[in-house]
C-alpha cells in the first residue's frame, strides 16, 4: 500500500494516478471533514491535459468557465494596458483555459477517487511523525493511530510534515505580499457592467484580480499588496474587506464596487510564502508532490496546475516501472522528470510579482508582459513529457 498524506488537489490527483498505475492507495487528511473551501483557481491548458489523463476532464468542464480574454487595466483610470485573446486557446495549446471554484474541482477529484477506491480517504488524520526505513514507512497520526506503508507521498501542502521529516525544517519565507480574496454573488453587484473573462487592475505595489466562477453566479476577487510583515499563515484566516478597500483607496470604481459587495464586509486574507527549490524530493520510500515539494507564488496561477502535472507524471513513471523495479525507483524517475519544469515555475513565479507591481503600470503592454505564453507554460504536456530527463 502507498500512503498519501493530504487530500488536497495534489493528493487526490495522485491517488487517482496511482490507482490507474495499479497500486493500492490510502489517503490521510487532517481535516475532520472535507468541506467547501477556497475560491477561484485557474485550469490552464497544461492542467486540463492532466485532468484528461486522470479521467475527470468531462466532469470538470461543465463546472468551469472559459474566459474569452484576459486584460490588464491601469489601476486608477481603468485604461486598457494589456489584452490577451483566449478564444483560440484550444487551437494553440490543444486544451482549453478554464477558471473554476476550487471546491468544485476538489469535489470532482474526490468523487472520482472514492468511486474507484471506496473507504480509502481517512479524514481527521493529522500526520505528526514519519519514520522512513528501507523496507517500509511508519506514519503516526494525532488521532493516536499508526499505519505502515510500502511507500509514502507527502501531498500535505506548504507546511508539509512529510517534507520536514525527510529534509528538515526550512521554514517558508514571507514574500512581503498580503492577499485578500473573496466571492461576491452576482446579484450583489446590481447593474455593474463588467468586461467578460478576467481583469487585472495593476497599480504601484498593488494588484486587483477578478474573474467569474460558477458561470457568473459568483465573482472571484483577489487583492494583493506589498507589506513588510505578516503574522498569520493559513488559507482560512478571515479579515475585514475594509482593509483592501483602504489599501486600494485610489483604485478604479469597478474595484470598489466589487469590494463593497463582499458579503458581510468579510473576506479571506493570507500572506504569500515561498521556499527555495529543493535539489531533491525523494528519500528512501518517500517522495513529495505539489506545494509540499515546490510551493510557488500565485502570479501565474500554477499552484494547482503543477500539482496535477506531478500526479500524472508520477503515475506514468510508476506505470513505466519494469517488473523488477521498486516503487522508489519510480519516485526517483518522477523527481528527475519534474525538477526542471517546477524549478522554472517556482523561479518565474517568484519574479512575476515584482514584474507586475514593481514597474509603473503605464509601462505594461502586450509586448512588455512576460506571461504564460512567452514562458511556454501552457505548452507543457504532462501526458507526453519525457520521463528520462
Ligand atoms: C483550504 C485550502 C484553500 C485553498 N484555496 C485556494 C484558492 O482559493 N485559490 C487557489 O489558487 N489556491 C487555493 N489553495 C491552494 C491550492 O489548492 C494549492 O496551492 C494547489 O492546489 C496545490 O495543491 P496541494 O495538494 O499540493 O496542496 P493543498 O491544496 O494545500 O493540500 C494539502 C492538503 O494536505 C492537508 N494536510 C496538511 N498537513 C497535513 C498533515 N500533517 N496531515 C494530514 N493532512 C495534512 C491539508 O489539509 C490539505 O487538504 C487552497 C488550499 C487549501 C488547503
Amino acid at each position: 500500500m502507498i500512503a498519501i498524506v493530504g487530500a488536497g488537489i495534489g493528493g487526490l490527483a495522485a491517488g487517482i494516478a496511482l490507482h490507474r498505475a495499479g497500486y493500492a492507495v490510502e489517503i490521510f487528511e487532517q481535516a475532520a471533514a472535507i468541506g467547501e473551501v477556497g475560491a477561484g483557481l485557474s485550469l490552464t491548458p497544461n492542467a486540463m491535459k492532466a485532468l484528461a489523463w486522470l479521467g475527470v476532464e468531462p466532469a470538470v468542464r461543465p463546472l468551469a468557465d472559459e474566459p474569452p480574454q484576459q486584460i490588464t487595466r491601469h489601476y486608477a483610470s481603468g485604461e486598457l494596458l494589456v489584452s490577451f485573446d483566449r478564444s483560440d486557446t484550444v487551437a494553440r495549446w490543444g486544451a482549453p483555459y478554464l477558471q473554476i471554484h476550487r471546491a468544485d474541482l476538489h469535489a470532482v477529484l474526490l468523487r472520482h477517487f472514492i468511486t474507484h477506491c471506496a473507504g480509502k480517504v481517512h479524514t481527521g488524520r493529522r500526520l505528526i511523525s514519519l519514520k522512513d526505513r528501507p523496507e517500509n514507512a511508519e506514519l503516526s497520526f494525532a488521532s493516536g493511530e499508526t499505519w505502515y506503508a510500502q511507500a509514502v507521498i507527502g501531498a500535505d501542502g506548504l507546511k508539509s510534515v512529510v517534507r520536514r521529516a525527510l529534509f528538515g525544517d526550512d521554514a517558508p519565507r514571507f514574500e512581503r505580499f498580503v492577499a485578500w480574496r473573496g466571492l461576491v454573488p452576482r446579484e450583489r453587484l446590481g447593474a455593474l457592467e463588467l468586461s467578460p473573462g478576467s481583469a487585472v487592475f495593476a497599480g504601484p505595489g498593488r494588484l486587483f484580480v477578478r474573474y467569474p466562477v460558477r458561470h457568473g453566479a459568483l465573482m472571484n476577487f483577489v487583492a494583493f499588496a506589498r507589506v513588510e510583515t505578516w503574522a498569520g499563515e493559513s488559507w482560512s484566516q478571515t479579515g475585514e474587506v475594509a482593509e483592501p478597500r483602504a489599501v486600494l483607496a485610489d483604485f478604479h470604481p469597478e474595484v470598489h464596487a466589487i469590494l463593497d459587495a463582499a458579503p458581510g464586509g468579510r473576506c479571506h486574507k493570507w500572506g504569500l510564502f515561498a521556499r527555495d527549490p529543493l535539489p531533491s524530493w525523494t528519500r528512501g520510500v518517500a517522495t513529495l508532490l505539489g506545494d509540499a515539494a515546490h510551493p510557488m507564488l500565485p502570479w501565474f496561477g500554477q499552484g494547482a496546475a503543477s500539482a496535477l502535472e506531478d500526479a500524472v507524471v508520477l503515475g506514468r513513471c510508476l506505470l513505466a516501472n519494469g517488473p523488477n523495479e521498486t516503487i522508489d525507483a519510480g519516485f526517483r524517475n518522477f523527481e528527475r522528470a519534474r525538477l526542471p519544469r517546477v524549478t522554472m515555475l517556482q523561479r518565474e513565479s517568484a519574479a512575476g510579482g515584482e514584474r507586475l507591481v514593481g514597474m509603473r503600470p503605464e509601462m505594461l503592454s502586450n509586448a512588455s508582459v512576460v506571461n504564460e505564453d512567452s514562458l511556454g507554460i501552457f505548452a507543457y504536456d504532462p501526458v507526453c513529457a519525457s520521463l528520462t530527463n
